[in-house]
């Protein structure tokens, strides 16, 4: 019963525009940032996670933590769980989700290819079958990937691209969500807006992707390993800044329009909406080497190397006019200014010294695996 009173509780708008929304993957990076900007300005906001370890379930624990402060009640358990879904339905009625839960990164896919299936497309399907019956239906804004684009060469990448040459298994789970979405919106009137995100970065970041185990390298003195594209091209990422992907991941929540449906049957026209949510300024990742070694006040150990042909793209780079056009989304943050106060966080956090002795800092390390 206390379970669902903080439900209840957290749930329930609190502002003048009497949003009432579920968070899935709350204790991701993305996630976390998300619903406490949603709770910050007074929406409802309930967390669903179930605290995978893919990569440190500490940092997910610390995100948790962070948003308790806020009173953000983060249920635990899995989006393959449709009990669990509709019991929290029945306790709020949802006005919108924000579904980012996944199963995230390129090469793991090679690893441990079910649980990209489970979670991506499997776990997708059971949260779009039990929002399809209630009544109303909320609104879904989901994470789709700039992966989509795949092998597309046409830059920078527009939403009218070919997304038909997937290079990962991630990629593919992330395309096939745009399919399904398609489908239930076609068949049941769910409104669904997705967003495809673009390398995205900043404190409580994941210790997963390059910027973040490259900062722990460097620090340890470990070498670290830079990818050329076959031909001896630089690879080049649109890192985007967290607090930019937030503000556009609240235009999506805002401008999306309600479902139609409910209880399963379709009762007009639904909205469909995908968008590139990208900085628009691709920086080669030998770049963003030299600018953590500013920062950290440490020359890196590099070695370059052909990338591997494992799923990595030689290069995104996202258009945004569509974004811009129909929620004002407009990225702001460098990738020095936003490294800048993504090294502040990580200092902090691993409890580093900086610039005290150059060689040999060593990071109060937490992350199990890089
Ligand atoms: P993240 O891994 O930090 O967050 C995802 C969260 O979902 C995790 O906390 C995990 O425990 C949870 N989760 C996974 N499977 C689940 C399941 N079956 N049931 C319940 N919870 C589950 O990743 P993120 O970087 O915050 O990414 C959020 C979303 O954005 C994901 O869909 C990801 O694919 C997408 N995305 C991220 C980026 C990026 O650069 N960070 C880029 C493109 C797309």
């Amino acid at each position: 019963a206390a379970w669902v009173k903080q439900v209840r509780d957290s749930a329930m708008p609190r502002g003048t525009n009497g949003m009432s929304i579920l968070v899935t993957g709350a204790a991701g990076f993305i996630g976390a940032h998300c619903s406490l900007a949603l709770k910050k300005r007074g929406d409802g906001v309930l967390g669903l996670d179930n605290f995978n370890d893919y990569y440190d379930p500490s940092l997910k624990r610390a995100r948790q933590e962070l948003l308790s402060q806020h009173e953000v009640f983060i249920v635990e358990g899995d989006l393959n769980d449709a009990a669990l879904l509709k019991k929290l339905f029945d306790l709020v009625p949802f006005t919108h989700i924000l579904h980012l839960a996944a199963q995230a990164g390129v090469r793991y896919a090679m690893q441990n290819p079910q649980s990209y299936v489970a979670s991506n497309i499997a776990g997708f399907v059971n949260l779009l079958e039990v929002s399809k019956e209630v009544n109303p239906q909320p609104s879904i804004v989901w994470a789709s990937s700039s992966s989509v684009y795949g092998l597309n060469t046409e830059n920078p990448f527009s939403e009218l691209h070919r997304t038909d040459q997937p290079a990962s298994l991630y990629a593919a789970t992330k395309k096939a969500g745009e399919e399904i979405a398609h489908t239930y919106n076609h068949i049941y009137g769910l409104s669904l807006t997705g967003l495809r995100f673009f390398t995205v970065y900043g404190p409580y970041g994941r210790p997963d992707m390059a910027y973040f185990f490259f900062t722990k390298d460097i620090l340890n003195g470990n070498t670290i390993e830079v990818y050329q594209t076959q031909e001896g091209n630089e690879v080049a990422r649109d890192f985007t800044y967290i607090d930019d992907v937030v503000k556009g991941c609240l235009g999506a929540l805002d401008t999306a329009e309600k479902s139609t449906g409910s209880g399963g049957i379709k009762q007009g026209p639904a909205q469909l909406r995908v968008y590139n949510l990208g900085n628009t300024s691709p920086v080669p990742v030998g770049k963003l080497v030299t600018i953590l070694e500013g920062l950290l006040n440490v020359k890196a150990k590099k070695h370059v190397i052909k990338m591997p042909r494992n799923g990595d793209v030689p290069f995104t780079h996202a258009n945004v006019s569509l974004a811009n056009r129909d929620f004002g989304y407009k990225p702001t943050t460098d990738l020095a200014t936003g490294l800048r106060k993504f090294v502040k966080w990580y200092v902090g956090y691993y409890g580093v010294h900086l610039g005290v002795k150059k060689e040999n800092h060593v990071a109060k390390t937490k992350e199990k695996k890089s």
